[in-house]
């Protein structure tokens, strides 16, 4: 089983992209626990609480010699967020629109190893994880090839973009490794300048205290009040800082059924889910990766989407 091998498996499986990192000690992985001891990872007690664990992914598995990164498109043909001039719009991240990524890219990365152990000629240890394990997979990404970590600190990859979601296998193979993949930021500074809350503080370095997308997804209990006037119509997560992307002028679309829209989501208003019931909303976040908040959070997050709204029509 060659490398080549298992990237045709992996596209066969619906991945659009799959590169192999080495499992070794990469310079990058060290800027997490300066980034925790910053306080930048606010309340998230997975990311504190782990921060020798996740400092190399051989703490995870001690045998393992490459990561096998996968990344796949949810991107789809509805209008960027930053492009609604709609007044009243909801505002919905991008890739909480379908189904929830961790069980769909979760099961095509159980086909994938599955198939791995049938065809390799012989025994390895491997553990696959999707967004939540303990695994910086973002570096693992950058020296996979598949993008690099831009100033917004996403993974871009110059011919699909950032709307990406990545998932990976720790593997004890010695398989052929990829090119990592170099900055294509250039002088470009869009992101930086468009947060509306200053929470990227430089270049790649992302204060989750200042962040939409933790303050509306991650937070619990009431938001800091003086964030609240900044978070806009945003209900969940935010895509400013992907949005204004010159990568994403031309991201890739993808037709993949799961991250289509549901209609309970698609093009809605602050006032289309003030209306919901609190049964419609809880069929409507069944298997939806915006479970994380529970209803609570969603309405919390829909009563500070009115002030704001409110607050800004009276303007
Ligand atoms: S997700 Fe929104 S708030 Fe967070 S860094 Fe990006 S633009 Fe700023
Ligand atoms: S907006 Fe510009 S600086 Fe920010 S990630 Fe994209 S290319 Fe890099």
């Amino acid at each position: 089983m060659t490398s080549a091998d298992i990237k045709a498996k992996a596209q066969e499986l619906g991945f659009d992209l799959c590169g192999i990192a080495p499992a070794v000690d990469h310079p990058e992985l060290a800027f997490f626990a300066d980034w925790v001891r910053r306080g930048y990872a606010a309340s998230m007690r997975y990311l504190t609480d782990q921060v020798e664990r996740r400092s190399d992914v051989r703490h995870v598995l001690p045998t393992a010699r490459t990561v096998i990164m996968t990344a796949t498109v949810y991107n789809t043909d509805r209008p960027y967020s930053t492009h609604c001039r709609e007044s009243g719009r909801a505002h919905i991240a991008r890739y909480a629109w379908g189904d929830d990524y961790h069980e769909v890219i979760g099961e095509r990365l159980d086909r994938l190893l599955t198939w791995m152990r049938e065809v390799s000629g012989e025994p390895f240890d491997a553990r696959a994880y999707v967004d939540t394990g303990p695994v910086q997979e973002r570096v693992y990404a950058q020296y996979a090839g598949l993008g690099w970590i831009g100033k917004n600190s996403c993974v871009i990859n110059p011919e699909l973009g950032s709307w990406l979601f990545l998932g990976e296998i720790l593997c004890s193979l010695p398989l052929e490794i990829d090119e990592p993949s170099f900055d294509q930021c250039g002088t470009c500074t869009e992101c930086l300048k468009a947060c509306p809350t200053g929470a990227l503080v430089a270049p790649g370095e992302l204060d989750s205290n200042r962040c939409i997308s933790y303050l509306t997804i991650e937070h619990r209990g009431e938001l800091p009040a003086e964030m609240t006037p900044l978070l806009g119509t945003f209900v969940y997560g935010c895509d400013i800082c992907q949005d204004v992307c010159p990568w994403n002028l031309t991201a890739a679309v993808s037709p993949d059924r799961p991250w289509q829209p549901r209609a309970a989501w698609d093009g809605r208003s602050v006032a289309d889910f003030e209306a919901m019931s609190d049964e419609a909303l809880q069929v409507a976040l069944r298997k939806s990766p915006m479970k994380r908040t529970k209803l609570a959070g969603l309405r919390r997050n829909i009563a500070v989407a009115r002030k704001n709204l409110t607050a800004k029509e009276q303007a």
